[in-house]
């Protein structure tokens, strides 16, 4: 479907649940998500008709996220049902701590590629940042066992936060000399639930970029992209097997190609991380036909703003920018 601006919308991520194993400083507070009564989440079964709905639309791209998506029970079954549908592209984004016992499963399941989240490659620092785990290694072991599975591409998603783990960029970028995998420095949002971070926390991509120049001299920048429906913009380090990547959300609009929408695991879709405005589709999936499922997603698509509007008064995001960050 062509949202109002032009823009191919073929790609949808899809959170399973709002429980996580982990407790990222810069996204879920200490306690945990207040979790709702049963029947405020979607099901499964209710999961499939959306995304039979997006396929209509001709949505045929699904990310799998959460919370933390291998917490959920059922979840290889679930995700065994999405290709023989029509979807043609499956990727997961994981915290990583149980996907190697998971992995084979997953990637029986259909999961083509593979997102994982490591901040840090210090136990101690893993613990400050995660604040429930104190070991790296699993996910590094689970970084390994996705390339062992084939799984390509298998990116690592480093949150960078300016005095807790931006002094560990180049030693990241190591890790793509030797192994086949994309590392993305993602500029922290202000839209955290957890830990509040202010506009000092904010470590622009251009910066990132420089320190990574200076410490490797020159990258080479990789034109075609990563496969993928992300983003980031990507550099090869000297002789590297994979590739460093950079997510600017704050500081460099890239909302003119985002081919996106979300839905969250209370069945709301929102079209842009950006807004708070989301459309909730529960009473149409349990009361209506899936037609009317499928318009619904239409007039949700169709609500997509043009960028992140950092002059929307409603939005909490754009009141966030506007006080600080990305101004
Ligand atoms: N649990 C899974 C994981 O760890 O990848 C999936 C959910 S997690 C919310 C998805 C991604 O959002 C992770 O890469 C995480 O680092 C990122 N994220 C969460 N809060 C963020 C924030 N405030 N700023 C930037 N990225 C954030």
């Amino acid at each position: 479907m062509i949202d109002q601006w032009g823009r191919k919308i073929n790609y949808m991520r899809v959170s399973v649940t709002d429980r996580c194993n982990l407790r990222c400083v810069y996204c879920m507070p200490l306690q945990g998500v207040e979790l709702r009564p049963r029947d405020q989440y979607v099901s499964y079964e209710e999961l499939l008709k959306v995304i039979e709905a997006g396929l209509t639309l001709g949505i045929d791209r699904i990310r799998i996220t959460g919370g933390e998506p291998l917490v959920r029970k059922g979840l290889v079954e679930f995700l065994a049902k999405l290709k023989p549908m029509g979807v043609t592209d499956l990727s997961l984004s994981t915290n990583g701590l149980l996907f190697p016992a998971m992995a084979k499963d997953l990637k029986a399941a259909g999961v083509d590629r593979l997102n994982i989240s490591l901040d840090t490659l210090r136990p101690d620092r893993f613990h400050q940042l995660t604040r429930l785990a104190s070991d790296p290694g699993p996910v590094l072991e689970a970084v390994d066992a996705a390339l062992a599975l084939g799984m390509e591409p298998v990116k690592l998603n480093m949150v960078v936060i300016r005095g807790w783990n931006d002094d560990e960029v180049a030693d990241m970028a190591r890790l793509s000399i030797d192994k086949p995998i994309h590392v993305r420095y993602i500029e922290v949002m202000p839209f955290s639930e957890g830990y509040e971070f202010t506009m000092d926390n904010l470590v622009p991509a251009a910066e990132m970029r420089d320190r990574l120049f200076e410490e490797f001299g020159d990258l080479e920048p990789v034109r075609e992209g990563v496969k993928g429906n992300g983003p980031a913009k990507y550099w090869r380090l000297p002789g590297a097997k994979g590739t460093v990547g950079f997510i600017s959300a704050v500081t460099e609009c890239f909302c003119g190609d985002c081919n996106r929408i979300r839905l969250s695991s209370d069945g709301k879709i929102n079209p842009c991380l950006g807004h708070v405005h989301a459309v909730d589709l529960k009473p149409v999936i349990r009361n209506g036909s899936q037609e009317e499922l499928v318009a619904a997603m239409a007039d949700a698509i169709l609500k997509k703003p043009r960028e992140h509007n950092f002059d929307d008064q409603d939005s909490d995001f754009s009141l966030r920018v506007m006080n600080g960050i990305g101004g």
